[in-house]
This record gives C-alpha cells, structure tokens and sequence, in this order.
C-alpha cells in the first residue's frame, strides 16, 4: 500500500500578510511535485487571509484548537470555526504546545480527537527530548504518546503523525536517516500491534527537527520516512526543494 508523500510548514508565530505573500508566492512558482500533498500551518489570524489565495493544491492549516466548540475559553478557537472559515486541517500537540503550554498528553488527545470528529484532519506530532533519549526512554515515550491517542480516537483515516525528537527540533540538529527511520519503523509497529495493520500501513509518519534542502532527501530514501513537518525552512525558498526532496 503506498503512502502519498506529505510536506507541511510550520510558520508557528512568524508572519505578517506581506510576508504570507512572499511564502505563498514561493510556492505558486514552484514547481510542486504533483505527488505531494503540501500542507502550511498559518497563525490563526492569517488563515482566512491565507486561504483566500492559498490554490487548491496547498492545504492551509490551523497551528492549534481547543477541544470544545464554544464557551467560556477565553483566546481559545474551535475546529467549527477553522471550518466555517474553510480550514480544513490542524496541526496538534506540537513540542512547543507542550513544553511551553504545558499541553499534557491526555489534552491533546482529547483536542485530536475533537478536531477529528468536527470534520479536520489532524497532523498530530508526537517525540521525545533530549534528556528523554540519552536516558534509553524513546521507544516508551513515543509509545506512551500515540496510546494517549489511540485511546480516545475510533478512526486514524485523517490522522498524520509527526515524529519531531524535541532536540532537533529548530536547533539545527538533525536525526540521522538511520535514527528517524529506526523510530518511524517502532511507531509502524506500534499502529500494527495496537490499532490494526491496514492503519499501519496506511497512515503517514512524517518527521520533523531541522529539515533542510540539504538533508532532506537521505531522510526521504528511509521506507517509513514519509515526508516532513517543516519549521524554519518552511519560512525559505528552499521549501519548495523539500516538498519535492523525492524528485
Ligand atoms: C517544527 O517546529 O515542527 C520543526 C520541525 O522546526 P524546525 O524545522 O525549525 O526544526
């Protein structure tokens, strides 16, 4: 079963419209591999401006939703509302909602699971620290993370994970081929043993922590590397090269 290949940009708080012009304006260039789905992750209050002029082909994504519909949660925004406003797909449990947000894992399964069941894709990033790594605890930190997620969700169809090792994350330390692929393969696994074999097979583990033009396209030779989430880059031309790190 072949699992299309999936890019997505993290612009997290970087931004202004001019800005999302330059970046959009990038990408309309192109060239575009045709056989990549290519994904931006906006500041919220650039996703309508975004979307607007984003062409059908780049998926415009919210960085973050809160688990409930409406209420009384000050600064918070609802998958309803990134729909109504033609958003279709949102990145959660990214690293610095975590760290910084202090996001435990049961929140952002419970907001994953929100999201899925009010229509939106979710990309959901799961990875461990450095101190996580050095001690021997990556395998049962990834494990201990897509079961907080399993457990509250029924279907995976929408779903791409992000495995994005904290320590490569924006620091300019890459994981080796070897070491994305080594961890992809246990997560592979994982989905097989825990949720079924066609999720296995079928879903997207993408990786994330300092991908560039220069080292995207060893990660991308790995067979369960399949594509990436993309930080500082994705605010580069060399974007477009990463998107296309399969070519
Ligand atoms: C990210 O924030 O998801 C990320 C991978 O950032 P960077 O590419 O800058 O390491």
């Amino acid at each position: 079963m072949s699992r299309k290949f999936f890019v997505g940009g993290n612009w997290k708080l970087n931004g202004t419209k001019k800005i999302a012009d330059e970046l959009l304006g990038n990408l309309i260039k192109g060239p575009l591999d045709p056989n990549v789905e290519v994904l931006i992750g906006v500041p919220y209050v650039y996703l309508d401006y975004v979307k607007e002029k984003a062409p059908c082909n780049i998926y415009v994504a919210a960085q973050n939703c809160f688990k409930t519909e409406k209420g009384a949660f000050t600064g918070e925004i609802s998958p309803s509302m990134l729909k109504d406003i033609g958003i279709d797909w949102v990145i959660l449990g990214h690293s610095e909602r975590r760290q910084i947000f202090h996001e435990t894992d049961t929140l952002i399964a419970e907001k994953i699971n929100y999201a899925l069941e009010s229509g939106l894709s979710v990309v959901a990033c799961i990875g461990e620290t450095l101190e996580e790594r050095e001690a021997g605890q990556t395998e049962a930190v990834v494990a201990k993370q897509i079961k907080a997620i399993k457990d509250k969700i029924c279907n995976w169809e929408n779903v791409v994970v992000a495995y994005e090792p904290v320590w490569a994350i924006g620091t300019g330390k890459t994981a080796s081929p070897q070491q994305a692929q080594e961890v992809h393969k246990i997560l592979r696994k994982w989905l097989a043993d825990e949720v079924n074999e066609t999720v296995s097979k079928t879903t997207r583990i993408i990786y994330g922590g300092s991908v560039t033009a220069s080292n995207c396209k060893e990660l991308a030779k790995e067979s369960d590397i399949d594509g990436f989430l993309v930080g500082g880059a994705s605010l580069k031309p060399e974007f477009v090269d990463i998107v296309n790190a399969k070519k």
